[in-house]
C-alpha cells in the first residue's frame, strides 16, 4: 500500500533532512496508514537531538514537552507535531518508565525499543518503509507480537501487558502465542505502573470491538488492576433471568453497551455487589436484594483507588445505583426517573438498561425490552413536549413561595417539591395561579398543624 503523507508531515520531515538530519514517521501512525485507518496524530522520529530539533525550527512555535526524553513539539498552523530524537531506553525501575534515555544517531535503536511489531515500523518518502522486525506482516495477519524477547520487554514496561490486551481490543488483532503466554505470566507487574497509565489503557480497552473476547481470555490479567472482579468468575446466578456465570453475564453487558468510556466502565461493575447480596429461595433461584447500591458502593471504591476525575465516579455510581431500576411508561414514572437523574443519565440509563437485557437468558426478554421501548419513546415525548419534570420549569419559583409570606428554607423548599410532585403526576397543572392557589393551602395546613 503506498502512503500519501500530508503536506505538513512531510514538511517537517523535508526541514530535518535539509539541514541535514535522518527524520520519519513512526509509530502509531506508521500502523494506522497502512491499516486504512484515519491517522489522529503524527509522530515523528529523528537523529536530530532536541536542541538540534529547536534549531531547525526558528520561526515556529516551539514546546519543550519531555526534552529529557527527547520530544519537542512544534506548532505548525495551529496543529502540534511530536518530534522525538533516537533513543534507547536506559535502565527500568520497577517495571516503570526508564530512568534515563540514551539519545542515538541510529534509527534501528530506536524501532528496537517500541512496544510491538506493528508499532515498530518508520516512514519517508525517501527511504520508503523502514520495517526491521516485519511489522508489516503482523499487520496483514493482525497479530501483535512483542519486539525482542516478550518477558524481557513486558519486565521492562508492564504497561505493555494492557497496551497489548487494547491493541487486540480495539483492532481484532490476536497475540502472538509467546507474547500471550508472557503477558498471563507477567501480569502482576501490572500493579507496579502508576494507575494514570493503566487507565488510559483500560479505558481505549473497554471500548474496543473485541471486548469481549479479551475480558473472557484475559479476565485474570484485568483482575490485577482490578481485584474485586475475581469474585464474579464462575459465579453462578441460578436464575431464570440468567443463562451466563456472572463474569459471562457482565462481558456480554459490556460488549452490548454503546463505546463510551462511563458506559462500558459502569457494565464492567454493574453486578460487582451480586455475591455479597445472594440469597437463595425455597426453589433453588437466587436473589440479589439490593445489589445494585453495593455494586455502586464498591465501583465508587475501585474507580477512586484508580484515580478516575470525580464526574467519572459520579455518573458511573448513578447508573449502576439505577441500572435495575424497574422504570414503566407512564409519564409520572418517567417524569419523577428524569428529575431525579438529569436527561443525560437517565437516557444512558436507558442505553446500559438494554443492554443488560440483551445478555441475560431469553426468559421474558421480549417482554422486557418491549417495556424498555415504551420507556424510551414516552422519555422522548416528554423531552420534545417540554413538559414540566424539575424545578427549573416549574412555574412557580421560591420567589413566589416568599411572596405567599413563608420565610423558613425549609418550607420553601418543601413546597416547591410537593408542587412539583403534583405536576409530575398530571394533579396539578403547571400553572402559576393554580400552582400559588394549592400553595396557599398547602401552608395553611402545614402552619396550622405547627
Ligand atoms: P494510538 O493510536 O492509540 O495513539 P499508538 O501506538 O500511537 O496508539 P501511543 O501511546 O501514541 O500509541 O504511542 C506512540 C508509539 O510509541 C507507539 O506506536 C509505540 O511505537 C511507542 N510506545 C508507546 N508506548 C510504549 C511503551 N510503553 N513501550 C514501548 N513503546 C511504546
Ligand atoms: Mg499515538
Amino acid at each position: 500500500m503506498k502512503i500519501v503523507l500530508p503536506d505538513s508531515a512531510k514538511f517537517v520531515i523535508n526541514t530535518l533532512e535539509d539541514n541535514g538530519f535522518e527524520c520519519f514517521v513512526v509509530g502509531g501512525c506508521v500502523r494506522d496508514i497502512l491499516s486504512d485507518r484515519k491517522v489522529h496524530d503524527w509522530d515523528f522520529t529523528t537523529s536530530a537531538t532536541p536542541d538540534e530539533i529547536i534549531s531547525c525550527f526558528t520561526s515556529y512555535t516551539t514546546i519543550d514537552i519531555g526534552k529529557r526524553f527527547g520530544t519537542i513539539c512544534v506548532v505548525i498552523d495551529g496543529e502540534n507535531f511530536e518530534i522525538t530524537t533516537y533513543r534507547t531506553d536506559g535502565e527500568y525501575e520497577d517495571s516503570r518508565h526508564p530512568e534515563t534515555v540514551t539519545f542515538s544517531k541510529n534509527l534501528k535503536d530506536d524501532l528496537s525499543r517500541r512496544d510491538f511489531t506493528v508499532n515498530a515500523m518508520a516512514y519517508n518518502d525517501r527511504v520508503g518503509l523502514v520495517d526491521e522486525f516485519d511489522g508489516l506482516k503482523d499487520l496483514q495477519y493482525g497479530v501483535v507480537r512483542c519486539v525482542g524477547e516478550p518477558d524481557v520487554r513486558f519486565t521492562e514496561d508492564a504497561l505493555r501487558i494492557i497496551r497489548a490486551l487494547r491493541f487486540a481490543s480495539t483492532y481484532g488483532y490476536s497475540i502472538e502465542p509467546k507474547t500471550s503466554e508472557s503477558i498471563l505470566k507477567n501480569k502482576d507487574k501490572l500493579s507496579l505502573v502508576a494507575c494514570e497509565r493503566v487507565v488510559v489503557e483500560l479505558n481505549k480497552l473497554l471500548c474496543g470491538d473485541h471486548v469481549d473476547f479479551i475480558l473472557r481470555r484475559y479476565k485474570d490479567v484485568i483482575a490485577t488492576i482490578i481485584p474485586e472482579i475475581s469474585i464474579m468468575f464462575n459465579f453462578d446466578q441460578k436464575s431464570l433471568h440468567h443463562n451466563k456465570d456472572l463474569w459471562r453475564h457482565t462481558v456480554s453487558a459490556v460488549k452490548n453497551t454503546p463505546k463510551n468510556e462511563v458506559l462500558r466502565t459502569a457494565m464492567l461493575l454493574h453486578d460487582l455487589g451480586k455475591p455479597m447480596t445472594v440469597s437463595t429461595d425455597k426453589d433453588g433461584h437466587c436473589h440479589f436484594h439490593n445489589h445494585p447500591k453495593l455494586s455502586a458502593a464498591m465501583a465508587t471504591t475501585v474507580l477512586k483507588r484508580l484515580k478516575y476525575p470525580t464526574a467519572f465516579i459520579n455518573t458511573v455510581n448513578t447508573l449502576i445505583e439505577n441500572h435495575d431500576n424497574r422504570l414503566t411508561p407512564q409519564s409520572a414514572v418517567v417524569k419523577r426517573c428524569l428529575c431525579d437523574l438529569g436527561e443525560e443519565n437517565m437516557r444512558n440509563l436507558l442505553s446500559i438498561q438494554r443492554a443488560d437485557i440483551l445478555a441475560q437468558s431469553m426468559y421474558k426478554r421480549e417482554e422486557k425490552l418491549s417495556t424498555l421501548e415504551a420507556v424510551y419513546n414516552e422519555f422522548e415525548r416528554v423531552i420534545s413536549s417540554g413538559e414540566c419534570y424539575s424545578l427549573d420549569t416549574l412555574a412557580v419559583n421560591g420567589k413566589d413561595i416568599i411572596h405567599l409570606g413563608v420565610q423558613s428554607g425549609q418550607l420553601i423548599g418543601e413546597v416547591l417539591s410537593k408542587l412539583l410532585d403534583k405536576v409530575i403526576k398530571d394533579e396539578l397543572k403547571n400553572e402559576k395561579e393554580e400552582l400559588l392557589f394549592f400553595a396557599r393551602h398547602y401552608i395553611d395546613s402545614v402552619e396550622g398543624m405547627r
